[in-house]
């Protein structure tokens, strides 16, 4: 299995890439792109879905 250590644009804590997972087929495409780890994404994701039912 393939791996890439980069560090979470949020968090700034090093991740692992793993081959086949969508973040990996973006980094292979584009390697300055800058990801976020998966604890970041999901506090994201919750935060979001907080905003989206916080609206009215
Ligand atoms: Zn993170």
């Amino acid at each position: 299995m393939i791996t890439y250590e980069v560090t979470c644009r949020f968090c700034q804590q090093p991740f692992l890439l793993v081959e086949g997972t969508a973040k990996y087929m973006r980094y292979k495409k584009n390697r300055a792109e800058k990801f976020s780890c998966d604890d970041c994404d999901r506090r994201i994701e919750a935060d979001s879905r907080k905003y989206l039912f916080d609206r009215d």
